[in-house]
């Protein structure tokens, strides 16, 4: 028997887990521990809430639960209630799936202003993550700045620019829901440091933007290089620049739309201004250098805006005990080796990047290198050890079988439409298990 602990109940957790048991059968036991009580990560808390389709895939990770050898353990915080070294005296492999849930920071003045917001912070809101439930962003806006090129800067946009009928059959929050309704917002501007060839906007998300109920897309033609040039691009990348110089086209049948959503590329904000709170963003106009980096030209404008969201990526914290790389955010490791014993897979890994699949990759390399470094027959306690460590310390856990029935209050509360009212209080979802 090999015992295996996971960090982190999202994708690159589940994945590890799946692969363990592929390769080893009954002969491991896994414990997957998260923080929250619900599992699943950014599946639950980071996925839009109307991409439901992408949303599906925790089905598959449910399958992962269904026999004994691979446990949920909910209600646990590594650092807190556990520290990793008892856990790598408990398990012979400690896998870190924690994610990188902090938003990378946005170092220019004026950026501890009110109204400007993380991404981490805004997504976390309407997706009812426990920690951001009280955001209360400054939806009287009527201009909203967007910090990024990315897929994030997309979701975050389109939720701000959907009409509640938009939103029908997502899972987005009944405080978020009831917040957009009234916001008043009628400008949201993209901000890309860079060009239309450089953006980080996949061609099925940015594609959605041609077709929102009140909002329209707005590129300026003088942005884009040659089309010819676009034939260089690689053909995710080219679908994406052949959105972008569609909205042009699409832009004459769209005028009645009240939403503007505006692309300012070359732009990169140098300050954020205002009395209490956000009124404008000072932005410098840039160009690319031969290596395609941007660099300031010296010519600023002012964009009025009342909210400032950056979506320019995020970090993953440090945990007691594990090296970290504070310059770049994220654990020191060799294809997840970060000591034999120790690894860590998805953004803990290699930082935020790619989609819900590539953490598949991850988590079955990552337990290959398990094979190769731990022996067959154990002498850990496993998760026998845990459970007696935990209940000394006090620590209420949540099984699998109390989220199964969390959700199921979830599902029964939910809205006309929706799939789910989520529990955004830690204490309601302990309670909502033992109902
Ligand atoms: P991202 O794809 O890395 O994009 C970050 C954006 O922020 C880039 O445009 C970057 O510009 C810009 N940026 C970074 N630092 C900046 C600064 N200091 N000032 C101005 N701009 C700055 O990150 P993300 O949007 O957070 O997404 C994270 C990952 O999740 C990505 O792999 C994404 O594809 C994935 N995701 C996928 C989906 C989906 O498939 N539906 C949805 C959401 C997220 P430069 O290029 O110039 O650095």
């Amino acid at each position: 028997m090999r015992h295996i602990a996971i960090v982190g109940s999202g994708p690159a957790g589940y994945y590890s887990a799946e692969a363990a048991q592929k390769k080893f059968g009954e002969d491991v036991c896994v414990d997957i521990l998260d923080r929250l009580p619900v599992p699943f990560g950014l599946i639950r808390t980071g996925v839009a809430p109307d991409h439901q389709s992408i949303k599906a895939v925790s089905r598959r990770y449910e399958k992962t639960n269904t026999g004994d050898n691979v446990r949920f353990v909910g209600n646990v915080t590594v650092g807190e209630d556990v520290s990793v070294a008892e856990l790598q005296q408990l398990y012979d492999a400690v896998i870190l799936a924690t994610g990188a849930p902090l938003d990378r920071a946005l170092d220019i003045p004026g950026s501890d202003l009110p109204g400007v917001i993380g991404s981490a912070a805004f997504v976390g809101w309407y997706n009812g993550h426990p920690d951001f439930k009280d955001l209360d962003p400054p939806l009287d806006a009527r201009s909203v700045a967007i910090i990024g090129n990315g897929n994030v800067a997309l979701d975050v946009a389109r939720i701000l620019a959907k009409t509640e009928n938009e939103l029908v059959g997502s899972d987005i929050v009944g405080h978020a829901l009831e917040g957009l309704k009234h916001s008043r917002v009628e400008r949201i501007t993209f901000l890309g440091r860079r060009g239309p060839h450089q953006i980080a906007m996949t061609p099925k998300e940015l594609g959605e933007l041609g077709h929102l109920e009140r909002a329209r897309p707005v590129v300026e033609a003088d942005d884009f290089p040659d089309i010819g040039d676009d034939a260089m691009l690689e053909p995710g990348m080219r679908k994406s620049v052949t959105h972008l110089r569609n909205f042009q086209i699409l832009a004459a049948d769209a005028q009645h739309k009240p939403i503007e959503i505006a692309f300012d590329f070359f732009a990169m904000p140098v300050e954020i201004q205002g009395d209490g709170r956000v009124e404008r963003l000072i932005v410098e106009k840039t160009e690319l250098d031969k290596d395609l980096r941007s660099i300031a030209t010296g010519e600023r404008y002012e964009l009025d805006c009342q909210m400032v969201i950056s979506c320019i990526g995020y970090r993953t914290p440090p945990i007691e005990g594990v090296p970290y790389e504070h310059g770049r955010g994220r654990f020191p490791n060799s294809d997840g080796r970060i000591l034999p014993g120790l690894y860590c897979v998805g953004w803990a890994k290699r930082g935020p990047s790619g989609t819900i699949g590539t953490n598949k990759p991850d988590g079955f390399g990552v337990v290959e290198m398990i094979a190769e470094d731990i022996g067959e027959n154990s002498r850990k306690t496993g998760r026998q050890g845990l459970d007696s460590l935990l209940v000394k310390r006090g620590v209420e856990t949540v099984t699998f079988r109390d989220w199964k029935k969390i959700e199921e209050a979830e599902i029964s509360r939910a809205r006309a439409g929706s799939p789910r009212e989520k529990f955004t209080d830690i204490a309601d979802m302990i309670a909502a298990r033992k109902a």
